[in-house]
């Protein structure tokens, strides 16, 4: 999706909301540029993680979902993991640091009434992604599919070629990312709250 391609679509039905609030901000800094000449400029980024994300058992997005899931799976000797979907969607993901680098790089780089997308530029299929999870982690179970869970959009993968032909480039490949939040995941989560599912939601609760 290109920059030009926002709001020429139907939102996607289970992000309505969000995305319509997400809309606001980019066109309220739009709209200042405009009456006020304020220099605002917005970022669009693609799907996120690593150090200090949710981990929530039911609240959690995909990457930190897996790590988790794989975690105690690996920790109670658990021989299968379970993957909602069917494994088959696409989705591009990025490193935090990754995105706080590009805000920097377009502060200093852009300006203009447009948005700018911010992405790695690459897909992976979730598949893919929860086998690099099993290996980060070392997991040597097998990841089973629940097909009866949704798989959501087939792919989500951002234009990012008017940041990229900037001079920007993520630094974090998916592997070396994955690695630096598991080491994260392991410093925030001490053995005793292992075993620990939905019950106890703050101890895992994005702060
Ligand atoms: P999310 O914000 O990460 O949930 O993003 P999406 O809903 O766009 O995509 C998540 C994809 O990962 C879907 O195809 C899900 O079926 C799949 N998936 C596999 N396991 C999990 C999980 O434990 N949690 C979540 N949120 N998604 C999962």
């Amino acid at each position: 999706m290109s920059e030009d391609q926002l709001l020429t679509g139907e939102l996607e039905p289970t992000n309505e909301w969000y995305a319509v609030a997400k809309i606001a901000g980019l066109k309220l800094c739009e709209a200042y540029r405009r009456q006020y000449g304020s220099d605002f400029i917005s970022v669009m980024p693609t799907n996120l993680y690593g150090p200090g994300d949710n981990y929530h058992p039911d609240h959690s997005h995909v990457l930190p979902a897996l790590i988790r899931r794989v975690h105690e799976a690996k920790h109670q000797g658990a021989p299968t993991v379970t993957v909602w979907g069917t494994g088959t969607p696409r989705r591009e993901f990025l490193f935090v640091d990754d995105l706080a680098d590009a805000c920097v790089f377009v502060l200093e780089h852009y300006t203009g009434d447009s948005h700018l997308n911010v992405g790695s530029g690459e897909e992976v299929t979730i598949a893919d992604a929860a086998k690099l999870i099993a290996e980060v982690i070392d997991y040597k179970g097998k990841l089973i599919f629940d097909a009866s869970r949704p798989d959501g959009t087939p792919r989500k993968l951002l234009e990012s070629s008017r940041l990229m032909e900037m001079g920007w480039r993520p630094r974090t490949s998916l592997l070396e990312g994955l690695k630096l939040t598991y080491s994260d995941f392991m410093t925030r989560f001490p053995k005793r709250a292992l075993s620990r599912t939905a019950q106890t939601p703050s101890l895992y609760a994005s702060k």
